[in-house]
């Protein structure tokens, strides 16, 4: 098999902390808030923990900064804290209220809660997204307490009417409360959609929540610590870094002996489905759960082809959408003409640029057309994604 394409979870190395390594001066965290309003000025002193942006709609969760520090810089797409000092944020509550008010203290404390809806069928996603990130391994072996602590929690917050586990085939990890479903450890099986076709049998049901092994840990730890969750396991070759979040990628790969080149690419996810990066300063964010580097030329490299029209796209993908069609429409600015071609079903696994004869970025021409039909007033599904 492809490498690239099994989901086998892999031996387990030890987990490096960051912050005990040398990164030559202060720790400068840069925190990703597009969309959100800054809740901190220039020169201000944060705590750890301490909230930084907040979204005015109330939907998104808030950001809170990793560490004790100084804002030094305020952008609209993200703000920059130098490491100082050692406030903490005072800890928070979170009473079993009314399921309204519980979900939002979540929110309120870095988790998003978007697609929590009463009643729904809970469904754990403990398979790795992407072939090697499979970092919660860790969480979901030797933290499954708080795992446990996270699910009673979401239990009283959406009552669903079932929990289930996904895992990898040939795992034997459990969570008290959750029925374990095994899955064929093959991408693109980790995806939501096909997860909860796996487990549900159904296409696209309405009533199902689909959440991260590591969310669920997230959950479980902020209850427990009474502060949001400030660090992330990152996943870079093979080894798990554990570091605050917003820990720049350039000190990541660093501390991990990588030096990319000058056209090397560099992934903040896996190389199927994440999103390349142009600078190194840009930090990893709650749910980076690895990085690559793509070395130049042994990657793919897409251009902006035409398409041969060789039809390989439309066998590959799983969606079974055309996205040769839906390509070409967002190449040329089309992009309501891709709701023909049912834009909103792609599932971005991006299997289709993979085998595309011509190299075509497809998955960057649906992601820029899911973008700007989102922009209009009368797409709500692809506003939620
Ligand atoms: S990314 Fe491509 S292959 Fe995957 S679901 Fe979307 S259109 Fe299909
Ligand atoms: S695989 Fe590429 S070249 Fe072939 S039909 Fe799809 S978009 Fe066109």
């Amino acid at each position: 098999m492809n490498p690239l394409f099994s989901l086998t979870p892999s031996e387990r190395g030890p987990m490096i902390n960051t912050w005990e390594q040398d990164i030559g001066g202060p720790l400068e965290i840069c925190l990703e808030i597009t969309g959100l309003d800054p809740a901190v000025q220039l020169n201000d002193q944060v705590s750890k923990a301490q909230p930084v942006a907040s979204d005015p709609a109330g939907k998104r969760p808030d950001v809170h900064s990793s560490i004790s520090g100084t804002v030094i810089d305020i952008k609209k797409d993200h703000i920059t804290i130098r490491e100082e000092g050692t406030r903490v944020a005072p800890p928070v509550d979170f009473p079993a209220t009314d399921p309204r008010t519980m979900l939002e203290n979540l929110r309120r404390n870095g988790i998003d809660t978007r697609n929590m809806k009463q009643g729904c069928t809970l469904i754990v996603n403990a398979v790795p997204h992407e072939a090697g990130m499979d970092g919660h391994r860790i969480l979901i072996e030797e933290f499954n307490d708080i795992m446990t602590v996270g699910l009673n929690y979401l239990k009283k917050a959406i009552s669903p009417k079932a929990c289930s586990l996904a895992i990898p085939k040939g795992m034997d990890w459990t969570i008290q409360g959750c029925t374990g479903h095994e899955i064929k450890p093959v991408y693109p099986n980790s995806l939501p959609e096909l997860i909860t076709k796996a487990i549900t049998g159904e296409e696209l049901p309405s009533a199902v929540c689909v959440i991260d092994a590591a969310t669920l840990y997230r959950i479980g730890r902020t209850i427990q610590g009474r502060q949001p969750v400030t660090l992330v396991i990152v996943k870079i070759g093979n080894t798990p870094f554990l570091t605050p979040v917003g820990t720049p990628v350039g000190v990541l790969l660093k501390v991990a002996g990588f030096r990319p080149g000058e056209h090397d690419r560099v992934i903040l996810g896996g190389p199927l489905t994440g999103r390349a990066i142009y600078n190194l300063k840009q930090g990893v964010t709650p749910e980076t759960q690895g990085i690559v580097v793509l070395r130049s030329p042994s990657g793919p490299t897409l251009k902006d082809n035409p398409c041969v029209g060789c039809g390989e796209c439309v066998i590959r993908c799983p969606a079974r959408l055309m996205p040769n069609m839906i390509s070409r429409h967002a190449e040329f600015g089309l992009y309501e003409n891709c709701l023909s071609y049912n834009i909103a079903s792609c599932f971005e696994c991006g299997l289709c640029a993979y085998w595309c004869k011509a190299q075509r970025p497809i998955l960057q021409y649906i992601r820029l057309a899911k973008k700007e039909l989102a922009a209009q007033p009368i797409i709500e599904d692809l506003r939620e994604q």
